[in-house]
């Protein structure tokens, strides 16, 4: 028999919106990797802020608690719920675009719009939204600005953060703030909106952004060189970045295990380079004008790379076909990870001349705590952001290679910590990082913690993530 609360949700969203079975709710509750699956009462979808409100109203008087959810593509567990009691708030439905200024260089979409959603709509208007992740098919809008995605466009576009204007968001009561300005200054008192981007659902559900866009640049350059190292490849970086205005727009290093990976598990992969390096740097370039003059600058800065063995191969993609092979070398690596088998990913920061000294002492950490477990280490250099991913040995069952986790994650904690990185640079806490939150965050927790309070007494929304 349906409990008087699924009647009056009914009554908000409409009986089909309503997800109960087992088997209609089974992919809103597991994550990408199948780490973790979760339980739900049930699945909700609203259409639009009315219904989040009038629902999260309901939810706050009986005290139920609530998790909304975009493209479920987030890797720390924050979009999923582990009590058949608590609900799910999926945005999907919430996709439409509210206004479209490309003399104010802003768009206005609901939250579940989907990444790809924005660019086509940028795309057929000639202008550019910059985030880009390789989830972005599949990752809405509302997911980005709650986890603040990075991406490969961080360098000099920014992360979600810096993308965005204003937001309109449900709070735990069921009122709406109205915080949707496309305004570029605002000195209005405290940035509400910052509180809200990276809150990982915990402070309200976003449900509508207005967000930054950019002229489409007329031409990109994408080329892939190999290096010896992250030190080689960051002078690289700092002799193009000395050398060049034409906007760099993407710097990503991936070691070989990672392309080898990639060449093993996906159909179709190519390398361009014929000699095996130890690293590989894909180099994307966007340009404003149809510019010969940077390509041969560009081609400048290579061959001078080339000279004083910065670099030790540089392949140019001559077409849009070749650009898309270099990027999907990038794209695919966790996707290609994916297939080796079960892994342990680690999204760190330090800072960016401390990159090279932590991959080599991560790699002794592994190498001593699970021999022959590969190492598919990859990111953005010019963030300081590496995802640092270990794969399963063929010689270990699953269940023996997670055993090893926890000390391993101990180990590489403390590097990160003497290191004053960041045991998070772009994945969030989630229920992943929680204790690791509280470790080496304690005093930020306790601020966040009253944050919480004043905005959500009654710990509704998405409890049990960040902290406890
Ligand atoms: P979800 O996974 O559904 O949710 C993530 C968190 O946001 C949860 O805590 C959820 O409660 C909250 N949330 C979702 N929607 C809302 C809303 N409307 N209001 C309030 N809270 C909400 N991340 C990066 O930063 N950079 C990368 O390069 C990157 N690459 C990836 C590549 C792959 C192959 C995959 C699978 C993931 C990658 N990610 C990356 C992680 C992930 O795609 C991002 O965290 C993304 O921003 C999550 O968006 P989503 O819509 O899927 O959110």
């Amino acid at each position: 028999m349906k409990n008087n609360i699924i009647k009056k949700i009914e009554e908000i969203i409409g009986k089909k919106n309503v997800l109960l079975s087992s088997e209609d709710k089974s992919k809103y509750l597991v994550e990408w990797r199948n780490r973790y699956t979760g339980k739900a009462q049930a699945i909700l979808r609203p259409k639009s802020t009315k219904e989040v409100s009038l629902l999260l109203k309901l939810f706050n008087k009986n005290n139920i608690s609530v998790t909304p959810q975009g493209g479920n593509t987030g890797l720390v567990g924050g979009q999923i719920t582990y009590s058949s009691k608590d609900f799910i708030v999926s945005l999907e439905r919430m996709k439409k675009l509210i206004s479209f200024n490309k003399i104010d260089e802003t768009m206005v979409v609901q939250s579940g719009m989907l990444l790809s959603e924005i660019h086509a709509i940028c795309e057929e208007n000639d202008m550019l939204f910059p985030l880009s992740l390789a989830s972005e098919g599949s990752c809405t809008i509302g997911g980005n600005l709650a986890t603040n995605a990075g991406g490969v466009g961080v360098l000099y576009y920014g992360n979600t953060r810096d993308l965005t204007l204003g937001l309109e968001v449900v709070l735990s009561d069921g009122s709406i703030i109205n915080l949707l300005k496309t305004l570029k200054k605002d000195n209005t008192g405290y940035s509400l909106k910052d509180l809200f981007v990276g809150s990982e659902g915990t402070l309200g559900i976003i449900t509508a952004a207005s967000l930054k866009i950019f002229p489409k640049p007329r031409e990109k350059f994408t080329f892939l060189a190999s290096s010896r190292s992250p030190k080689k490849s960051l002078e690289f970086l700092r002799m193009i970045q000395k050398n060049t205005s034409t906007p760099l727009t993407s710097f990503e290093i991936m070691n070989n295990n990672s392309i080898e990976t990639v060449l093993k598990n996906i159909n179709g992969a190519i390398l361009p380079i014929s000699e095996e390096a130890e690293w590989y740097i894909l180099i994307e370039f966007s340009s404003y004008e149809k510019n010969l003059d940077a390509v041969d600058k560009i081609n400048e800065i290579v061959n001078l790379g080339l000279e004083k063995k910065i670099i030790s191969n540089a392949v140019f993609a001559n077409s849009k076909k070749q650009s898309k092979q270099i990027w999907n070398l990038r794209e695919n690596i966790s996707e290609a990870q994916k297939k080796d088998g079960a892994s342990i990913k680690n999204d760190i920061s330090v800072p960016i001349f401390a990159v090279d000294e932590f991959i080599r002492k991560a790699d002794l950490i592994v190498s001593k705590e699970i021999p022959k477990a590969k190492k598919i280490t990859f990111g953005h250099l010019g963030d300081g952001n590496i995802h640092y991913n270990i794969s399963q040995p063929e010689n270990l069952s699953q269940d023996s290679f997670f055993k090893l986790e926890k000390p391993l994650r101990e180990k590489l904690l403390s590097l990160i910590v003497k290191m004053e990185g960041s045991f998070s640079a772009e994945h969030g806490i989630g229920i992943v990082r929680k204790k690791d939150a509280l470790k080496i965050k304690g005093d930020e927790i306790k601020i966040m913690k009253s944050i919480k309070k004043s905005l959500d007494p009654k710990n509704i929304l998405n409890p049990g993530k960040i902290f406890d």
